[in-house]
């Protein structure tokens, strides 16, 4: 069962969620054609350190514990991908995903950039998974299941021609990144049977839609990490940490002062 949190422990939460904000500030000023995807990384590793920061990805097990802070995942990649001397070439789109962990507390982000100009097609599959986590952020004001949220998410998408990813799901997060409950982009049978949950003040959950052009179906690659599509098809990603409060959805890795309560 998920755990609910006091309007203190949510302030101190938002203290690590403006950290990762700023950090995703930070990698979003290097993108360019010709970084390597290992400078972005090496930066936000330096930036939470500074701040006096644990990172959260590095370390994570696996069949090779994660390497790195943030995951960074090109074009078909979907999610989890590895930092690499890869470098950016105009028309990538690179999906950023890095949390860490300030004063006991968690936050956790991920943006999806286009790299110079990238196709009418692959922009609007960026538009429609920021859209689909914007409309989720809205639906979590008024809905009292989750499951009623996933359903209108899974439907934006659908409409839209691309497809929700059900192998990976957001997450309950707070002392740890990953706590319950799961946090599905889609509903199914499971969710509305066993894993729904109330929208209640003191949810804080990491909300984080994969969208994918093509089919939804991923695979994970040779080095035991990077999700990739099965149709070779671009994907996106974005997500927010977002606590339910009195006053509505409060984003704890948005902008300062974009939406305090
Ligand atoms: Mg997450």
């Amino acid at each position: 069962m998920e755990v609910l949190r006091s309007a203190r422990e949510i302030g101190l939460m938002r203290k690590a969620g403006l950290l990762v904000w700023e950090a995703h500030q930070l990698a979003a000023s290097m993108l360019r054609p010709g970084v390597a995807t290992a400078e972005i990384d090496a930066a936000v590793e330096r930036f939470f350190a500074e701040n006096g920061a644990e990172p959260l990805f590095k370390g994570v097990p696996g069949r090779v514990p994660f390497p790195a802070v943030t995951c960074v995942s090109i074009n078909e990649e979907v999610v989890h991908g590895i930092p690499s001397q890869r470098r950016l070439q105009p028309g990538d789109i690179l999906s950023i995903d890095t949390g860490c962990r300030l004063n006991g507390w968690c936050g956790d982000a991920a943006v999806t950039h286009p790299i110079g100009k990238v196709k009418p097609e692959v922009q609007r599959l960026l538009d429609v998974t920021r859209g689909v986590l914007d409309l989720a952020i809205e639906a979590m004001g008024r809905c009292s299941m989750w499951s009623e949220v996933a359903t209108q998410m899974e439907a934006y998408v659908k409409d839209s021609g691309f497809s929700v990813v059900e192998a990976f799901v957001g997450h309950g997060i707070g002392r740890e990144m990953h706590e319950d409950p799961q946090v599905p982009n889609f509903c199914s049978r499971q969710l509305r049977a066993s894993g729904d949950f109330r929208l209640v003040p003191g949810l804080v959950i990491a909300v984080e839609p994969m969208v994918n052009m093509g089919t939804k179906r991923v695979r994970t690659l040779a080095d035991h990490w990077t999700q990739a599509t099965v149709d070779g098809l671009p994907s996106a990603h974005f997500e927010h940490t977002i606590a339910i409060t009195k006053s509505g959805p409060y984003v704890l890795t948005a902008a300062p002062s974009e939406n305090e309560p």
